[in-house]
């Protein structure tokens, strides 16, 4: 990537994809309306990676090493076309619940969690399991446990057709109920206002998440508040980066899928702090170069499911169209570590397995 320089540059788990991208000709190049003056590219860190997705793709990667192929994964491991791809390549078979798993086989969890129902349905199928849920979903799914033991109403802010609330749902179905968005927090109706507190999804917009516990608040005062946040460190961190650069770049492109809900959140940001426009995409070749047009700063970001190899095709592509250099702009540095799943553990210290890649990378530490 010519004239390309970039402050930090963390490995991935996932190897080197092969991306279809296709170069564009120098015709094409030109035929993009010049712009008077640099083009910049402002990088927004932390992206990529969290320690949840590291833990969690490293968990297949090792299930497969130690155990042989094919290893089941309940769900899309991690919310990403490319990772899961590469997973299948490798001999992991993604199966939708695990009456598809073969009795006795061995199932991965994805990062999103599962309800009691779904362990349940496993054990009684004889599968062996790993479990790579998130422990910050580990830790939501707790809250409601406790909660709702403590004869709680909890209101649950969340996507009800996502996999991680589906999870949470699942521990106390009887004592939650899930508030989409601020029109749901409007009519909401609980049986008892004055045992009420509201817990969320991980992956949500924070400035929407507060709107809505604002409208939540005036309609029930008594509402409580969970005792930590339960949008984890990396949404908020990815949140926070990309409305920094927003407000200077007229174009800001995600690198996510489109079932990433963190992803999709980062779009929506960048549009309200003022991107004139922004776009998600899966691959660099998904980009249309006609977004290229009189613009003179792109913003790039990717959702916590993106490896790094993704954005460098982004700016690869960018570079091309006399973007560049790149400007990274670092609003906080990441270090947190998640060890593997405990069955996970004991296998690899069975077979003198040492790996030190225990998930957990930010891209700016
Ligand atoms: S986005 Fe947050 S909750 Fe989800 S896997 Fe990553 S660290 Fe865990």
């Amino acid at each position: 990537m010519d004239g390309m320089s970039i402050s930090s540059a963390a490995p991935v788990s996932v190897p080197m994809p092969q991306v279809p991208r296709r170069r564009r000709s120098p015709e094409e190049v030109a035929a993009v309306a010049p712009v008077a003056g640099p083009k910049r590219v402002l990088l927004a860190a932390p992206r990529g990676y969290c320690a949840g997705v590291d833990r969690a793709v490293i968990a297949v990667e090792k299930a497969l090493e130690h155990y042989g192929a094919p290893v089941y994964v309940r769900k899309q491991i991690v919310h990403n076309v490319h990772v899961v791809s590469t997973l299948e390549e490798r001999g992991a078979i993604f199966v939708e619940e695990t009456d598809e798993v073969p009795e006795g086989a061995l199932v991965v969890f994805s990062a999103h969690g599962v309800s009691p129902a779904v362990v349940q349905s496993a054990e009684d199928r004889n599968l062996r399991t790993i479990d790579a849920t998130c422990p910050l979903v580990t830790k939501v799914h707790r809250e409601a446990v406790r909660f709702a033991k403590a004869k709680n109403h909890i209101l649950l802010i969340g996507h009800a057709d996502h996999e991680e609330v589906e999870g949470t749902y699942g521990e106390a179905p009887e004592s939650i109920t899930i508030v989409n968005n601020p029109a749901e927090a409007r009519t909401v109706e609980v049986e008892d206002p004055e045992h009420l507190i509201w817990l969320s999804q991980t992956t949500l917009s924070v400035d929407e998440t507060l709107e809505m516990v604002d409208i939540l608040r005036e309609r029930f005062p008594k509402l409580q508040d969970p005792p930590s946040d339960d949008i984890c460190y990396a949404t908020s961190n990815r949140q926070t980066a990309i409305k920094k650069i927003a407000p200077e770049a007229e174009l800001v492109i995600v690198v996510g899928s489109s079932n990433s809900s963190n992803s999709v959140r980062l779009v929506e940001v960048a549009l309200e702090y003022g991107a004139k426009y922004a776009h998600r995409v899966d691959f660099a070749h998904e980009i249309d170069e006609t977004w290229f047009e009189g613009i003179s700063s792109v913003g790039v970001s990717s959702g916590a499911s993106v490896p790094e190899v993704l954005v460098y095709e982004v700016l690869e592509l960018l570079a091309d169209y006399g973007f560049g250099p790149v400007e990274e702009i670092v609003t906080a540095q990441e270090d947190i570590i998640f060890s593997l799943p405990k069955e996970l553990r004991a296998k690899l210290k069975e077979a003198g397995d040492t790996s030190t890649g225990l998930g957990g990378h930010g891209t700016a530490n």
